[in-house]
């Protein structure tokens, strides 16, 4: 295969895909001609998600089919990730309900989030989380990806603009669909000077750092581990109300991390529980990051009283908390 399939075999459980046979395939085949497509939700580099209607209301993610044949054995790779995504059912993650494999129509059909982006909730919006409604959504989080992590499926992509908030319950999208809708460095049209959208180098583990070279970002070594790396950078956004290393340009946050420096917590109210956990999180060594079964027992032990004490205000603006 090529170096895009050989690098997904490692960390997708890719195993499994020989034995998927075309007929299974098919009932995950939606013929494109159903799909009634509406506005435009938003637009990415690789497709365009559009609200949609196929059997009741639906996100349609349109891959841009033009951008994905430069590179290697594409409908291959998105067969892959799609054999992925339906063997996905969990209550926070995104339903995956069938893709169009039909190239040029190259389409994935989830259902609808309603609510909005933990990315609007906290940058956008500026709403503050009280400690105890972070737990909450961490442990939900810590749940959907603990099961994605069971079934070999790594995230690769956890950050806040990929978590909902419907009425209280979380739901992730955007799982494992990596290489084939995300990032291509060097063939770039947003984000800055070195191809990097924003926000997203505080996500990145050391060691996914430490490979970013110009036009390999579809090799990086994605892990759980990394994916619990990322889940501590959205920990401290609940937390604190803004992305770690704010303010620093992307060649100043990619030499600090790649060498093992992490955002300072000292300024952060917050208890010493609290604060364990993302520098567990954030350990550089992939190996001394805890999994997502021990983080949610982690979570579940967070002492109730001291999360109570002050639930009107959140956790970053609490003067009384321990540091
Ligand atoms: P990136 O490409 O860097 O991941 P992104 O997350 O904004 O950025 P997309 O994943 O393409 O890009 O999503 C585009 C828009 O569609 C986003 O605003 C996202 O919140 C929204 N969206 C994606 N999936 C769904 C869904 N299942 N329900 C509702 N909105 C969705």
């Amino acid at each position: 295969g090529t170096p895009l399939e050989r690098h997904d075999s490692r960390h997708d459980a890719s195993d499994r895909w020989p034995r998927q046979n075309s007929l299974s395939m098919k009932e995950w085949d939606i013929p494109y001609d159903e799909l009634k497509l509406f506005e435009v939700i938003g637009t990415g580099r690789f497709g365009t998600v559009y609200r949609g209607s196929w059997h009741g209301a639906v996100a349609v993610k349109l891959l841009h089919v033009n951008a994905l044949s430069d590179h290697t054995a594409p409908l291959d790779t998105f067969k892959h990730e799609v054999a992925t995504f339906r063997k996905t059912r969990h209550e926070n993650l995104v339903l995956f309900m069938g893709a169009c494999m039909k190239p040029p129509r190259l389409a994935i059909v989830t259902s609808l989030c309603k609510g909005m982006t933990l990315y609007t909730h906290i940058h956008l919006r500026k709403d503050k989380f009280t400690a105890n409604k972070s737990v909450i959504v961490a442990q939900q989080i810590s749940q959907g990806m603990g099961y994605l992590h069971a079934r070999g499926i790594v995230h690769k992509d956890l950050k806040t603009k990929n978590i909902f908030l419907e009425n209280g319950k979380v739901v992730i999208t955007d799982f494992g669909l990596f290489s084939v809708t995300k990032l291509c460095f060097g063939n770039n049209a947003r984000g800055d000077s070195l191809g990097i959208p924003p926000g997203w180098l505080c996500y990145l583990a050391p060691e996914l750092h430490r490979a970013l070279r110009p036009i390999a970002s579809l090799h990086l070594p994605f892990s759980k581990a990394t994916d619990v790396y990322a889940f501590g950078t959205v920990w401290y956004e609940l937390l604190c109300g803004e992305y770690p290393f704010k303010g620093q340009p992307p060649e100043a946050v990619i030499w600090q991390v790649g060498k093992g420096v992490k955002q300072s917590l000292n300024n952060m109210q917050a208890s010493r529980d609290i604060k364990d956990i993302l520098m567990l999180c954030w350990a550089y060594r992939s190996s001394e990051r805890p999994d997502f079964p021990h983080l949610l027992s982690t979570l579940e032990k967070l002492p109730r009283k001291r999360l109570a004490r002050s639930p009107s205000h959140p956790v970053h603006l609490s003067r009384s908390a321990d540091s």
